[in-house]
């Protein structure tokens, strides 16, 4: 191996067929951050890549860094853990793929962030072995705002400092050009079917966003509330992003909940 080599773990967010024979793959590692890199001839290659580039697989890799900003060169990859029931099962297909696209959108090229590799891995794993998506992403998404530096804040009306159930207001409303509440009050109306959150949706967001991922498991969301929470998160997201959130449309068509209505 030529010292110029650099060897990392990673996860699959995306891959593309170049050209006959090679495949385009970017990556998200802890210690190199979001990559870029060409498989030469991984289509053909019934030894070095073959079922290891696909999405969401975690791997061990070298790869030949780029000059010139040109795509990194993929010398090897060992598959670790290929979370193949992503792949087949749809409705854990459709939250996998959008948890890569937040972490390619949100994310800079090598600007690595190890909690952002901790969360993915642990969404992947966790949806892997069957536990209820909606729960799992809306922990995975608020933890993902806040290491990008965007936590929403939730404790309090961002105008009045009223808390959440203080003046028996049953809903505030999540304001996604800021990330803040605003209490009935303050937002002047009582019309907050959109960005509402109920009391209850409130208290999940602000106990999850206490929580380690170890201290996950206890959280029990009623998926009424995990819905109402995501569609927040996602708004906020779509955001600060100022873009359409492509695997968006496949979670709202694959799990039949009132995130469609409210769409
Ligand atoms: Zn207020």
């Amino acid at each position: 191996m030529s010292s110029q080599n650099c060897r990392t773990r990673c996860i699959v967010l995306k891959n593309t067929d170049f050209g006959e024979s090679d495949r385009i793959v970017t990556l998200y590692s802890p210690d190199h951050g979001r990559f870029t890199a060409i498989a030469k001839g991984a289509k053909r290659s019934q030894k070095r890549f073959v079922n290891k580039l696909e999405e969401f697989s975690l791997l061990d890799v070298i790869y030949r860094p780029a000059k010139y900003n040109r795509l990194h060169f993929l010398s090897e990859a060992e598959l670790q853990e290929a979370f193949l029931s992503l792949r087949t099962h749809w409705q854990r297909y459709c939250p996998a793929i959008l948890a890569c696209e937040l972490v390619l959108r949100f994310t800079r090229e090598h600007d690595p962030d190890s909690r952002i590799f901790t969360l993915l891995h642990w969404l992947l794993h966790s949806l892997h072995n069957g536990t209820a998506h909606l729960p799992a992403l809306v922990f995975f998404l608020l933890h993902l705002l806040d290491a990008c530096g965007y936590q929403p804040r939730l404790k309090h009306c961002a105008a009045c400092s009223c808390l959440p159930g203080q003046n028996k207001q049953l809903s505030f409303m999540f304001q996604p050009g800021n990330g803040s509440l605003l209490c009935p009050r303050c937002s002047g109306t009582t019309d907050l079917s959109r960005y509402s959150l109920s009391l209850q949706s409130l208290k999940f967001l602000q106990t999850a966003q206490k929580m380690t991922i170890n201290q996950m498991q206890r959280l029990q969301m009623p998926e009424q509330v995990a819905s109402e929470c995501l569609f927040v998160l996602y708004s906020y997201s779509r955001y600060l992003l100022q873009c359409d959130i492509h695997s968006w449309s496949f979670l709202v068509q694959g799990i039949k909940k009132p995130i469609s209505k409210k769409r």
